[in-house]
């Protein structure tokens, strides 16, 4: 890729058949355009087309060096990073040949709170956390994989003091970097230290607008000061922020609970906020009733789009439910798994993200591009799925009812 001011030209090497294709994005301001050079099929030609310019309909949240970010989970547009999404992108849609584009590493399971919906809840007790050196190796193994994003997560990765370490590791010009935080530890030093190191973006986990309930959830006092505080601090450094939270289907029809959430995030000056959806699985599991279901998360589209218009150009709602449906990018991404997204436990096993407790090995015994192979190979994995696998019932009857009581997990499955 070749830099001119904010206009780049992308050369899509990882991708033989458009091996003579030039892409030129430049940023204009809050929009994208982009030049399409080279002989292709006019059904691609409009694929790149849509790929660029849907960004324009999100709205930008920074700009940083001419290059616009539209979300903490993809590098800037256009960057060096960002081409390699966009190589990964048409590899995996056009081309069938899968490559993730965005891996989460959890890098401790210890925590200081414990919540009530925690996936990591009951994972591989008794095996050893991977060290700093396995770690780099993981990322290593992601970054030729074509992975464009990191994000540690936990447990809560501030317990780990050799977290900067792991963010200095990833080369901004491969991939961008996240650190999903409870913010109890986010102190003026850490932040510090992360921003040297070279992230790009925090996550800050907040389970309710609510102070006292927020605290009742993560069973400690003081938790939901923490998180205003550390977002106040880490903005004022100049990062990124994002807020995250779960949609359970009562809490969609509580008492405004997105609209107050978002009013939150943006009050504190935060740039994107995250909902997941409820999933049957850690903490969660045998609780059904949480989990969303038609109605909720039609109630939860509305009031996505409603927040998105009230803070558009300052911050984004993004929610599991969206990304997953009709209206959202499920045409183009869908299911994370097996298609964008891979995770690794703290403990080196390789399943197919956080949510899922299903292990295709470790990374103590192969390498991260022959367990994501050995995934792509597995019938629940070998095709793209538009809906979340672990809130769909079939899958869930065939792969995760089946674990055997007592087993370790994630559970290994046996090929
Ligand atoms: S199963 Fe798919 S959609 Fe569901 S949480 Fe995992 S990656 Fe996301």
């Amino acid at each position: 890729m070749t830099q001119r001011s904010s206009s780049w030209t992308y050369r899509l090497k990882q991708v033989p058949e458009l091996e003579n294709l030039e892409v030129e994005v430049e940023a204009l301001g809050g929009s994208l355009r982009c030049d399409i050079r080279g002989k292709i099929s006019p059904m691609l030609r409009f694929l790149i087309g849509r790929f660029f310019s849907s960004h324009d309909s999100l709205g930008t949240l920074a700009s940083v060096k001419g290059s616009n970010i539209y979300s903490l989970y993809f590098p800037p547009i256009p960057s060096a990073a960002h081409e390699r999404l966009f190589e990964s992108f048409l590899s995996t849609h056009v081309f069938k040949r899968p490559k993730p584009m965005a891996a989460t590493i959890g890098v401790t399971g210890r925590c200081q709170y414990r919540c009530v919906h925690c996936s990591a809840a009951g994972r591989s007790a008794g095996r050893p956390e991977m060290t700093a050196e396995e770690i780099r190796r993981v990322v290593d193994e992601c970054l030729e994989l074509g992975v464009s994003n990191i994000t540690f997560t936990g447990g809560e990765p501030l317990l780990r003091r050799d977290l900067a370490g792991m963010i200095a590791s990833v080369p901004p010009e491969l991939a961008v970097s996240q650190v999903f935080t409870n913010a109890a530890d986010l102190t003026p030093e850490r932040i510090a230290e992360m921003s040297k190191a070279g992230i790009y973006g925090l996550q800050v986990s907040l389970d309710s607008p609510d102070p006292a309930e927020h605290d009742r959830m993560r069973g400690t006092a003081g938790a939901f000061a923490a998180v205003e505080k550390g977002i106040k601090e880490a903005r004022r450094a100049g990062l990124l922020v994002g807020v995250s939270t779960y949609a359970t289907r009562n809490r969609v029809w509580e008492d405004h609970f997105l609209p107050r959430m978002a009013d939150l995030a943006a009050g504190w000056g935060a740039q994107e906020l995250t909902v997941f959806d409820a999933i049957e699985t850690g903490g969660l599991l045998g609780k059904k009733d949480l989990t969303l279901d038609r109605l909720s998360r039609w109630k939860l589209l509305g009031q996505m789009g409603a927040v998105n218009r009230r803070y558009r150009g300052k911050m984004r709602t993004v929610t599991q439910s969206w990304t997953n449906s009709g209206r959202g990018f499920s045409r183009l991404i869908g299911c994370l798994a097996g298609n964008f997204q891979i995770h690794i436990t703290s403990h080196g096993e390789f399943t197919p993200c956080d949510f899922t407790p299903l292990s295709f090995g470790s990374i103590r015994d192969s390498p991260v591009g022959e367990l994501w192979q050995k995934l792509l190979s597995h019938p629940a994995y070998s095709r793209r799925s538009l809906r979340c696998r672990m809130q769909n019932a079939d899958f869930r009857r065939k792969y995760i009812d089946t674990i055997p009581e007592g087993e370790d997990l994630p559970y290994r499955l046996k090929f």
